[in-house]
């Protein structure tokens, strides 16, 4: 069964891990995907290997701090491929400094984070606001576990501001988009193994435990493990959820 025929899907942060996991994942589903992602190489690598497959595939390089061409990505999607009726807002970074570190620093994180992490889903989303309007269409952004707590493990003020926000954000627009059939929800991810945590993983074993022992599922995630919940909220099987996050971690956040 595909569950998202018809629909044309643009992801952000394509190229990698969890984005490039999701974007083959839709296409295996049905849809056509849009990978967008600030590294074109790989966006177009990804969906090469989607075409590859079998998949309708294509991908533009966008940086999701640039206001002015995430609307323009957004009107040539449009021209070309048609109305955007699924968004997942997934392209993000993280750091692992707390606010005590060097000045300069601190800044450039707080400054980097919440320009690609929050500002980055504000900036997408609104770019696409009348094709997802015109298609009653949904919104999958991925959140975190520190969409609601932060974390010993070192870990960023911003980045667990960032991923609160992703969540208010989410709620804020399901709230205000609902009338318009479009619904707006979030992915929680715990650890997943991507690029986003490699040297972490390479360089403290021990981190990557502390996580593990904390998950009542006894292990570190896959960027599989992301897509069922993604194609979920994407399709009619969650016709009724908006305003929800579907937290994929393993249980991190039971205990
Ligand atoms: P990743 O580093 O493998 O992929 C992130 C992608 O985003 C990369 O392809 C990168 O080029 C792209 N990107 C970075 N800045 C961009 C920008 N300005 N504009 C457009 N694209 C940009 O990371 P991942 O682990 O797959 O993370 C994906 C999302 O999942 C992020 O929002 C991350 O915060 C979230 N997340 C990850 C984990 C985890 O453990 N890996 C846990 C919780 C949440």
């Amino acid at each position: 069964m595909a569950l998202l025929r018809n629909h044309i899907a643009a992801i952000t942060g394509a190229g990698s891990g969890i984005g490039r996991a999701i974007a083959s994942g839709y296409a295996r589903e049905g849809a056509r995907v849009v990978l967008l992602d600030i590294n074109a190489t790989a966006a177009a690598e990804a969906a090469r290997e989607i075409r590859d497959a079998g998949g309708k595939a294509e991908s533009f390089a966008l940086d999701v701090t640039r206001r002015d061409d995430c609307h323009a990505v957004a009107r040539q999607i449009a021209d070309i491929a048609g109305p955007v009726s699924i968004l997942v807002n997934n392209a993000g970074i993280t750091r692992r400094n707390g606010i005590s570190g060097a000045t300069e620093a601190v800044i450039k994180d707080w400054e980097d984070i919440i320009a690609i992490n929050l500002t980055g889903v504000f900036n997408v989303t609104h770019a696409f606001m009348d094709s997802l309007r015109a298609t009653r269409g949904r919104i999958v952004n991925i959140g975190s576990v520190q969409s609601f707590m932060h974390l010993r493990t070192p870990t960023s003020p911003a980045y667990t501001a960032s991923k609160h926000g992703v969540l208010g954000l989410t709620r804020a627009l399901a709230a205000e988009l609902g009338k318009d059939g479009v619904r707006v929800n979030a992915i929680g991810p715990g650890f997943i193994e991507t690029p986003l945590n490699e040297k972490v993983r390479a360089s403290d074993p021990g981190l990557v435990k502390i996580f593990v022992d904390h998950t009542p599922l006894g292990r570190a995630g896959k960027p599989e493990d992301i897509v069922g919940p993604a194609i979920f909220l994407a399709s009619d099987l969650s016709a009724f959820v908006t305003g929800s996050i579907v937290m994929a971690d393993g249980g991190y956040r039971t205990i």
